[in-house]
């Protein structure tokens, strides 16, 4: 094991979180508001054991094929989200341990979740996990083509039909992935939308528990705490550049 990987992990890592609770206490928020995933796609396993060691707990993928061979691999420490575009006959996967999927961006995906959400559920009892998992809403709030999600203006329709139908998956907030760029803040009325967004839906829908909003990540993240980000979503800034 390279430990002068492994320290340079444990010293980024806490960097972020220095950086983190510093945004939250700009806006008069606690730092414990704000639950830190690290994304580990491309990142060799011995970078993620390491995070692991200095205390990192959420891990997130954005790949099922990339997750299954680390899940072993990292161990029972991890808590893991899923963050990517998930194919509809990839859903069975998440049974084996995804305890958050911030990418439910489509209805499609609604259905075939509901279909299996027994089984998702019953995958985590068996694993030793007591709480079922939980969806976010992934929106397009700047409504690139490049980007998956369900547009701002679907979003009451959506979460109407949820709440009428009965719907089992529990689909506990919002997530955005922001345009790319250098200046974060730039992408501080993207936040600042999701955020109504969620407060609005919130309002509507209290039987929901609507709190959640996953934004955020290596290059705009304190921006998004400042905004009210409850999940951040950060891979290059703790592990490194990616392989
Ligand atoms: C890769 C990825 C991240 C992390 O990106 P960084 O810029 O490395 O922090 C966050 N969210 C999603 C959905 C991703 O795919």
């Amino acid at each position: 094991m390279n430990t002068d990987c492994s320290l340079a992990v444990a010293e980024r890592l806490e960097a972020v979180r220095a950086r983190i609770a510093a945004a939250a206490r700009r806006a008069g928020r606690s730092p414990e508001e704000v639950t830190l995933v690290g994304i580990t796609k491309g990142v060799p396993v011995e970078r993620i054991r390491a995070a692991v060691d200095a205390g990192l707990v959420e891990l997130g993928e954005n790949r099922i094929q990339e997750w299954l061979p680390k899940i072993a691999a990292v161990g029972p420490a991890a808590r893991w989200h899923f963050v990517g575009h998930l194919q509809t006959n990839k859903v069975r996967y998440l049974a084996r341990g995804v305890k958050v999927l911030h990418s439910l961006d489509r209805p499609r995906l609604l259905s075939v979740l509901e279909d299996r959400w027994e089984s998702w559920c019953e995958g985590l009892r068996q694993q030793g996990c007591e709480r079922d998992p939980v969806c976010l809403l992934q929106l397009n709030v700047a409504g690139e083509d490049t980007k998956y999600g369900l547009s701002p203006e679907k979003l009451d329709v959506f979460l109407g039909k949820l709440v009428s139908s009965g719907c089992k998956v529990r689909v506990r907030g919002l997530m955005t992935i922001a345009p790319y760029t250098t200046d974060p803040e730039s992408v501080r009325p993207v936040f600042a939308r999701l955020r109504r967004l969620r407060d609005d839906a919130r309002l509507r829908y209290p039987e929901l528990g609507f709190d959640d909003l996953s934004m955020g990540m290596s290059g705009d993240f304190e921006v998004a705490v400042e905004e009210g980000a409850t999940l951040v979503r950060i891979g290059t800034a703790i592990f490194g550049p990616r392989q």
